[in-house]
This record gives structure tokens, sequence and C-alpha cells, in this order.
């Protein structure tokens, strides 16, 4: 299928200052990417908080120009932010964020707020933006009285579906939803994975959802990519990732899911917290905290390669993996 929107290539570099006069290190938030989300279909990208998850999601939404590779929408690059090309394409890109009382104004009712890029993309009439917002609060399960309401009124499910609203008042093609659940209680939870699934499906909206929650990336996402230290290791089928991941990365990230009854991967405890991406280590950037590391994988970095069964891997074992647990 021809991508929606596609990252070729992709990297982003930050300037990590060291001290007051020092000069900027290089922190490769991400780090020669590439991923692509087809009209209607959902791309999960996971990994622990510092992974580059959020930065990809920021580069696909054209927030964050790449330092080196392209971002093409629809087949065409993406407009540096903020010109005017980029603004009228901004409609079809939409962000659901992960902090909805952070993303609400709490000066505006919740209403004028969802109405808002209606008017700021010079979006119908009058009569016709009303019918629009009634017709948003319905997908959305808010009624008009609790829409008349400000951000701190309502509840944070509330707000929640009343910032999907928002990203879905002028239609999108693609919605980058960044942690768009783990504020709120599993039971709520549930509920809003499931309203934005059906949304999804009835409007064919491209998405994607990155989240550090594998057992809500699995139940979402027709692609997975585990993202580790600005690049992406493992990529492919969820049912292939989850029930057999092959990166160590990937298969300590599954074995914390928890899962009903006996598991079929035992618990794989990470060791230390991911190293700082402006120190990569050499090699296989994850080898300081893998216990299959061999010399190999000290000092040369596996590329990302892809498999028979049409996943990627980037692991010098990932063939033992493979076939120890065929
Ligand atoms: Fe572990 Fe080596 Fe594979 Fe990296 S390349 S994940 S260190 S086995």
């Amino acid at each position: 299928m021809i991508p929606l929107l596609s990252l070729d290539g992709v990297s982003r570099i930050y300037r990590q200052r060291r001290g007051l006069l020092g000069r900027g290190v290089p922190l490769r938030a991400v780090d020669d990417i590439s991923l692509s989300v087809a009209p209607g279909l959902t791309l999960g990208v996971v990994g622990e908080s510092g992974c580059g998850k959020s930065t990809t999601g920021r580069l696909a939404l054209g927030l964050e120009t790449p330092d080196s590779g392209r971002v093409t929408f629809r087949g065409a690059v993406m407009p540096p932010p903020d010109g005017a090309e980029w603004r009228s394409q901004r409609r079809h890109l939409q962000l659901v964020p992960q902090d909805p009382l952070g993303a609400l104004d709490r000066r505006l009712t919740v209403a004028a707020q969802i109405a808002e890029p209606l008017l700021i993309h010079g979006i119908g009439n009058r009569g016709e933006r009303e019918d629009r917002l009634a017709a948003l609060l319905n997908d959305v399960g808010l009624r008009a009285d609790q829409a008349a309401r400000y951000p701190h009124e309502l509840s944070g499910g509330q707000r929640q579906r009343a910032v999907l609203a928002r990203a879905l008042a002028t239609s999108p093609a693609l919605l980058v939803c960044d942690e768009p659940v783990s504020a709120l209680d599993v039971s709520i939870q549930a509920q809003v994975i499931n309203m934005l699934t059906d949304l999804q499906a009835a409007r064919g909206i491209a998405m994607i959802f990155i989240s550090h929650d594998l057992k809500v990336v699995r139940q979402v996402s027709h692609e997975v990519a585990v993202m580790y230290l600005g690049r992406v290791v493992e990529q492919g089928d969820p049912d292939a990732i989850f029930a057999d991941p092959l990166h160590p990365y990937a298969r300590a990230l599954v074995s914390a899911i928890p899962v009903p009854g006996p598991r079929r991967l035992p618990r794989i405890v990470l060791s230390g917290d991911p190293p700082n991406p402006a120190d990569r280590p050499a090699g296989c950037a994850f080898h300081p905290r893998c216990s299959l590391a061999t010399a190999q994988c000290r000092v040369e970095e596996p590329g990302l390669i892809a498999r028979a069964d049409g996943r990627r891997v980037a692991c010098h074992r990932a063939d033992e993996l493979a076939r120890a647990s065929a």
C-alpha cells in the first residue's frame, strides 16, 4: 500500500550543553530511522522514556525539521514548520497529546477549544461550525453541557475526549497519538482506546501511536517499531513481535507485559537505565544492558536487517535467537 506518511533515513540532532561555556555535544534523539504509515492503519512506536519516540512524532507532524533524511506526506516533502504551506497542511496532521489539561487552555470553554481549529483553518460558516461541533461532541461521547465547561471542571477521561474531538475537527488524515491514555485509569483507558479505534476505522484515519505501554500498542497497531536510543531495533507485524520478539531489548519489553497464566517468555529484567544519547556506547548501543552481548557487539553496530517473515531486526544474534525459539 502507498504510504500516507514516510520518514526516510531521518535523524534529529540536538545540542546538549555541558557547563556554562561548554560547546554543545550532539545528542542524536532520532538516528537514521525509516518508518511509514498507510492510510487507515496504525504504526505503534514503543520504547522506554528518552528512546526518541516523541521526537519521531514531532518529526512526523512537521513540528521539527530533520537534520538529515526526509519526511514526506502524500508523496511531497514536509514543508518547514511555521511557513504558510506547513500551516495549511497542518489540518491534515493532528496531535493527540499525553496531557490534556496541559494541552487545553484553562481560560476557554472546552467547546470553544474544540471549534478553534475550524476557525483557524477557515472551515465552514458559523452555522456549519456549530453543526460540526455538535457532531464532534457526539463522536467522542461528550454532552453539550460538559463542553460548555472549562477544562478543570471535567474529569481526565472527559478532557482526553475533548482533546480528541479537537484533533478530529479538521478531519485529519493522520493522528499522532503521543501516550494518549497513559494519564488515565485503566477502565477509562479501555473506553478511550475503543473510541479512538472505532473513529479511526469509520474515517480511515492513519495513526502513529506512541506509548511505553506495549499492551495498548499491541491492541491498536497494524505494525510496530521498537525504538532504543534513537534507533529502530525491531519492526514488523505486532503478532510476530509480541509472540516471539527477536531483539533482546524487545524480548525484555515483551516479557514485562502482564499476562494471565504461564508465560511463554521468562521475565527479563533490564539492568540500569538507557545510556545518555550524547554518549552513545560503541557497537550495539544496547550492549551494556544485554545479557547476550559478545565481543562483536561491543565494536560493531548491527544493521536493521529484513528477515524472511517481513520483520526487520538490528541484532548480531537474531538468527540464533530465531533458531532457538523455532
Ligand atoms: Fe545484544 Fe549483541 Fe544483539 Fe546488541 S547485537 S542486542 S548486544 S546480542
